[in-house]
């Protein structure tokens, strides 16, 4: 089956990573590192967000009584530090051709953003990791997803949900009756309060005109699968 995108934004949570008792699983690096391989050789032009929940979440702050602003800088490190994980994954794998921007800048180990060199580097086959979400406390990275998956023309966003196959009506664990939408307009999404990112993200995302595709990570090589169009999944658009 043919790849049904030449370009997408692949969003995925820091859970989604997270060990047992670590922050990463050896096995659910590699199984997401070596599926983005698979489509990169296919042809398909991959950029990725890696949330940061598995280290850090700025609501995390309460608990300790810390300010709210320091907490979200930690929660944009954590997703840093993800994707250098990835990074090193890919790399560890044989597979050089990986590029890390930040928002928010480490010269070391990260390249400082410019969507048109994000571009270029997709052009010329580079998976492309987008770290430190928007770069501003109160975001998440749902939102820094949105916009550079506007910003680099991808042709949908891949947002992953840890063992759930896509958008609901209501949570699917708990009530046994939910409605799974297959398809949903923008316009559903920003009205109707499904948990499917947060309101910021989704009124970009409509403004943005950006195809979200919702979608399991969970499962046999699923990635491949939602990129092939060969997933059931819920579609935004
Ligand atoms: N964060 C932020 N601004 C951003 C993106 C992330 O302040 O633009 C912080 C925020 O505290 C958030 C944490 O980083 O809780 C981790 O990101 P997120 O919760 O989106 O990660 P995920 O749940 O997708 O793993």
């Amino acid at each position: 089956m043919a790849l049904k995108y030449k370009r997408v934004l692949l969003k995925i949570s820091g859970e989604a990573l997270k060990g047992k008792n670590d922050i990463y699983d050896k096995e659910k690096l590699e199984d997401v590192a070596k599926q983005v391989i698979k489509l990169t050789k296919e042809g398909l032009q991959i950029g990725i967000v890696i949330g940061g929940g598995n280290i850090w979440r700025g609501k995390l702050a309460g608990t300790l009584e810390l300010y709210r602003i320091e907490a979200d800088y930690m929660g944009m490190l954590a997703t840093i530090m993800n994707a250098l994980a990835f990074e090193a994954t890919l790399r560890k794998l044989n597979f050089d051709k990986v590029k890390v921007y930040s928002s928010l800048e480490i010269k070391t180990v990260t390249s400082s953003y410019n969507y048109r060199n994000a571009r270029e580097k997709l052009e010329e086959g580079y998976v492309v990791l987008f770290a430190g979400g928007t770069g501003y406390s109160y975001f998440t990275t749902d939102t820094g997803a949105s916009i550079r998956a506007i910003e680099i023309k991808a042709d949908a966003l891949l947002m992953a949900k840890y063992g759930t196959k896509g958008v609901y009506d209501k949570d699917p664990n708990i009530n046994k009756d939910a409605k799974f939408y297959d398809y949903l307009t923008h316009n559903d999404l920003v009205t109707k309060n499904l948990q499917v990112m947060d309101s910021t993200a989704a009124t970009l995302s409509r403004d943005g005109k950006l195809e979200i595709v919702v979608f399991d990570i969970k499962g046999n090589e699923n990635i491949v699968k939602v990129a092939h169009g060969d997933l059931e999944c819920s579609v935004i658009k």
